[in-house]
C-alpha cells in the first residue's frame, strides 16, 4: 500500500480523499494555488504544496507544477478527484512515466472513453444498447440532413471530444439543422479544441439513469446499481438519487450485469460511471465517466461502501475488496448539489462566508470544505458543498433532507439552498415522477417564485 497520496484537486473532493487516506493510515498532501492557500483542504490534509497562481490553468492543471510536488513531497500516487486532470491521458502518461501511481484507470481507456464515437463503438460491440445516431462522425451539413431524414427528427449533434454539457445542440427539423451542425461544431471547437461532432436520435422525455461500475483489471468486475440524475439545469445535474425511483430490481440486475461485463472484458480498473438515457424501459448509453462522480455518495449510502478507498485498493494492485454478491441495497438515498449561485439565474456569487452551520443526525452527510468566515475564490467552480442523506425508504430520505436542509446555515452569500426548499414542495419530487427536462420546464414556469 502506498505510504503517501497527493491530491491533485481542491474543495469538498479534495477533503473527501483526505478523509479515506486518514482511515487507511495513509499521509496526504494537499497541493493548491495562490488562491487556495486558506482553503479547508490545505488545513486537513498532512502536507501542503502550492502549486501556482489562481487561474486553474496555472496550478490545478499545471502537469509540472503536480509532478514537482510529488517528487519534493515523496507522494507515491496521485488521486485526481473529478474535474481539472482526472479524464486528461496525457497526464496519466507522464504521471507512468515518471513512476507515479494515477488513481484511475490506464491512460488507454480514459482516451477510449473521452473520445465519445469511439466510446460508443467500444459499449456498442460489448452490447451495451446505445442511442441510435450517426455511424462515426459527421463530416458536414449534407451528411447531417441525411442523418436526420434517417433518424427522424429530432435529432442532436454532440461534440466527439464532450463534456460538461457543451458542444451540444438539437435540431427539431431540418431547417434547424444548418445551424444546430454549425453551433455545435464551433463551441467544439472552443472548448475542446476538435470540432468533430456526431449526432444522436434526441430522446424527448428520458430519465438520466446512470451505473456505478468498478474493475480491478484483475477479472473481477462489479456493478453498485443505478443513480437517478435526471433533476438536470443546463445539462449539469443538482439532485441525484439512489436506488432510481423508476428502476425496478430486475432492471437494476439485467443492466447493471451488462455493465459489469462490459467493463470486465475491457479489463478496466477503478472506479467507472456507464450513463444511459431510459425511456419507455429502454436503457441508452451515451457515455462513461472514467472516474470518481460528484454525485458517488449516494451510492457509498446504498452499499456501505468507501469508494474512493477501494479506488486506492485497486491502484495499489490489491483485488476487489467485494464480489457482486456482497453488495445489497439498503435504503435510499438523496444528494443535492449545493453552488454559491445567486438565484433564479444561477449566476455564479462567490464571497466571504460570515456563518456557516452544517446540519447533522441520523442519515445526514455534509461533504464540503466551507468553514466559519471562509472566503470563496471567484476562479473556480460554484460547487461549494453536498448535502447526502440517507433513509430506510425514499419517503424517509425526503423528509430527512427537508429537515436537514432546515439546520442549514450559510450566511454572507447566496446558493442554491431555496431551490431545494422549493423543489421538495412540489408533487412530482415525492411522486419521483420527473425527466431530464423536468427542472428547466418548472424554472422556467416560476417554479422558484411560488
Ligand atoms: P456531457 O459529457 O457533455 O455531459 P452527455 O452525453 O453525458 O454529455 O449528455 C449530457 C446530457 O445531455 C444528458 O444527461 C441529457 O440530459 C442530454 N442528452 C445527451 N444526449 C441526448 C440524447 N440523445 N437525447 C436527449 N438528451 C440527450
Amino acid at each position: 500500500m502506498f505510504d503517501k497520496i497527493l491530491i491533485a484537486n481542491r474543495g469538498e473532493i479534495a477533503l473527501r480523499v483526505v478523509r479515506a487516506c486518514r482511515e487507511m493510515g495513509i499521509q496526504s498532501v494537499a497541493v493548491h494555488s495562490t488562491a487556495d492557500a486558506d482553503a479547508m483542504h490545505v488545513r486537513m490534509a498532512d502536507e501542503s504544496i502550492c502549486i501556482g497562481p489562481a487561474p486553474g490553468t496555472d496550478s490545478y492543471l499545471s502537469i509540472p507544477s503536480i509532478i514537482a510536488a510529488c517528487e519534493v513531497t515523496g507522494a507515491q500516487a496521485i488521486h485526481p478527484g473529478y474535474g481539472f486532470l482526472s479524464e486528461n491521458q496525457r497526464f496519466v502518461q507522464i504521471v507512468e512515466d515518471h513512476d507515479l501511481k494515477f488513481i484511475g484507470p490506464t491512460a488507454q481507456h480514459i482516451s477510449m472513453m473521452g473520445d465519445k464515437i469511439t466510446a460508443k463503438d467500444t459499449m456498442k460491440e460489448l452490447g451495451v444498447p446505445c442511442v441510435p445516431g450517426s455511424e462515426g462522425g459527421v463530416p458536414d451539413v449534407d451528411a447531417a440532413l441525411k442523418i436526420g431524414e434517417e433518424f427522424g427528427y429530432p435529432v442532436i449533434v454532440k461534440a466527439t471530444a464532450g463534456g460538461g454539457g457543451r458542444g451540444m445542440k438539437v435540431a427539431y427539423d431540418a431547417d434547424e439543422m444548418a445551424i444546430a451542425f454549425a453551433t455545435a461544431r464551433s463551441e467544439a471547437k472552443a472548448a475542446f479544441g476538435n470540432d468533430e461532432v456526431y449526432i444522436e436520435k434526441y430522446l424527448t422525455t428520458p430519465r438520466h439513469i446512470e451505473i456505478q461500475v468498478f474493475g480491478d483489471g484483475q477479472g473481477n468486475a462489479v456493478h453498485l446499481g443505478e443513480r437517478d440524475c435526471s433533476l438536470q439545469r443546463r445539462h449539469q445535474k443538482v439532485f441525484e438519487e439512489a436506488p432510481g425511483p423508476c428502476i425496478s430490481p430486475e432492471e437494476r440486475a439485467h443492466i447493471g450485469k451488462i455493465c459489469a461485463d462490459a467493463v470486465g472484458r475491457m479489463g478496466y480498473a477503478g472506479a467507472g460511471t456507464i450513463e444511459f438515457l431510459y425511456e419507455k424501459g429502454e436503457f441508452y448509453f451515451i457515455e462513461m465517466n472514467t472516474r470518481l462522480q460528484v454525485e458517488h455518495p449516494v451510492t457509498e449510502n446504498i452499499f456501505g461502501v468507501d469508494l474512493v478507498r477501494e479506488q486506492i485498493r485497486v491502484a495499489a494492485g490489491l483485488p476487489l475488496s467485494f464480489t457482486q454478491d456482497d453488495l445489497k441495497i439498503n435504503g435510499h438515498s438523496i444528494e443535492v448539489r449545493l453552488n454559491a449561485e445567486r438565484l433564479p439565474n444561477f449566476t455564479p456569487n462567490p464571497g466571504q462566508v460570515t456563518a456557516y452551520h452544517a446540519p447533522g443526525g441520523l442519515g445526514v452527510r455534509m461533504d464540503s470544505a466551507l468553514y466559519n468566515g471562509y472566503k470563496i475564490p471567484p476562479y473556480y467552480d460554484s460547487l461549494i458543498g453536498k448535502l447526502i442523506v440517507h433513509g430506510r425508504d425514499r419517503q424517509e430520505a425526503l423528509a430527512r433532507l427537508h429537515r436537514a436542509l432546515g439546520e442549514l446555515i450559510i450566511d454572507g452569500i447566496e446558493t442554491t439552498v431555496p431551490l431545494f426548499h422549493a423543489l421538495l414542495q412540489e408533487k412530482d419530487i415525492h411522486t419521483g415522477e420527473y425527466n431530464i427536462h423536468w427542472l428547466e420546464k418548472w424554472l422556467d414556469a416560476g417554479g422558484l417564485d411560488r
